[in-house]
């Protein structure tokens, strides 16, 4: 089986069979992961750059860490210290990076279809490591590894994504996701930061309250204040944002059944979550984390086998 595309630029231009062979083929470098030797030689001679056009700690380490455990050869690139801050376009810096024959290239970038604008100009399969508010597809490929780990199916699960929906490409990328695998959504915030299409175009349900919200939901998927992505204000402060939509154990052990929490990082510990709730037995974050190591070395061994097709 193959993906239907040559990139992975966002969920929503997989099918349902692309994500299930994702997935399928993550849980199988899992056990790989689990081994003494955690290493097998598929990427050996396939050559990825990691461009890193924003900050990164946990996406940009799983990829690399992804890359080496496939055998492929890389190279980093980011930002701050190259010429980018000269003036060069990014047409220009990668045309001078894919004139060093680099196979893949994985992406991030503040601005929004930098990779789809990228796909159409260079041969290179390209991977979106989160475009500005945009997608995050990868991201979303963990959180639903990780929900199908604890919850056994997606068709059904019953996920609240809360907070800043505006302004969050995971909370977009969860949503194509969620729908194409029949899972039931919600999402639940301040009403200034839930865009007012958003029903509409993913028929998707609006719960501005968050008990309700938690009541309802099996998985809650809590999303960072995206206060670098915000230029105006949107709610009064972080104090009042975590009095109305931050989750305390308090919340949590008043609700009528144990749900998952889940977190995409980094969390604001005391804002959209407190720290006993993200770190507690029901908190699935570093499981996802975990997940993301083998969801991108999915990802990279299949757009590989695609591009040798
Ligand atoms: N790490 C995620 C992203 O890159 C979530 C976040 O930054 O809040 O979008």
């Amino acid at each position: 089986m193959t993906l239907s595309t040559r990139h992975l630029l966002g969920i929503k231009d997989l099918t349902a069979q692309d994500i299930s062979l994702i997935l399928q083929t993550a849980q199988e470098f899992k056990e790989v992961l689990q081994r003494p030797i955690k290493k097998v030689p598929s990427l050996r001679d396939v050559t990825i750059v990691n461009l890193f056009f924003e900050n990164s700690t946990r996406t940009r380490i799983s990829f690399e860490l992804a890359e080496k455990r496939l055998s492929a050869d890389t190279v980093n690139f980011t930002a701050s210290g190259s010429s980018v801050s000269k003036g060069e376009t990014l047409l220009d810096t990668v045309n001078n990076i894919l004139s060093m024959k680099v196979d893949m290239v994985v992406m991030r970038h503040s601005a929004s279809g930098a990779p789809h604008f990228l796909a159409k100009h260079i041969p290179a399969a390209i991977i979106n490591a989160g475009d500005g508010i945009n997608e995050h597809p990868t991201q979303a490929l963990l959180d639903a590894l990780s929900i199908k780990e604890k919850h056994g199916t997606l068709e059904g699960v019953k996920v609240a994504i809360i907070g800043d929906i505006m302004h969050s490409r995971v909370a977009q990328s969860n949503l194509y996701l969620l729908n194409k695998m029949g899972a039931e959504v919600v999402v639940c915030g301040p009403p200034t930061l839930i865009p007012k299409h958003l029903s509409e175009a993913f028929g998707v349900r609006v719960e501005y309250n968050l008990r309700k919200a938690l009541e309802w939901c099996d998985v809650a998927n809590v999303l960072r204040i995206q206060l670098e992505r915000q230029n105006e204000v949107l709610f009064s402060s972080l104090r009042e944002y975590n009095l109305a939509y931050g989750i305390s154990r308090r919340l949590l052990d008043s609700l009528p059944k144990p749900i998952t929490i889940m977190h995409p990082g980094p969390i604001n510990r005391g804002v959209e979550l407190d720290s006993d709730v993200a770190n507690s037995d029901q908190s699935i974050i570093l499981q996802q984390v975990e997940n993301g190591v083998a969801v991108r070395m999915a990802a990279l061994y299949l757009l590989s086998n695609r591009q040798n097709a």
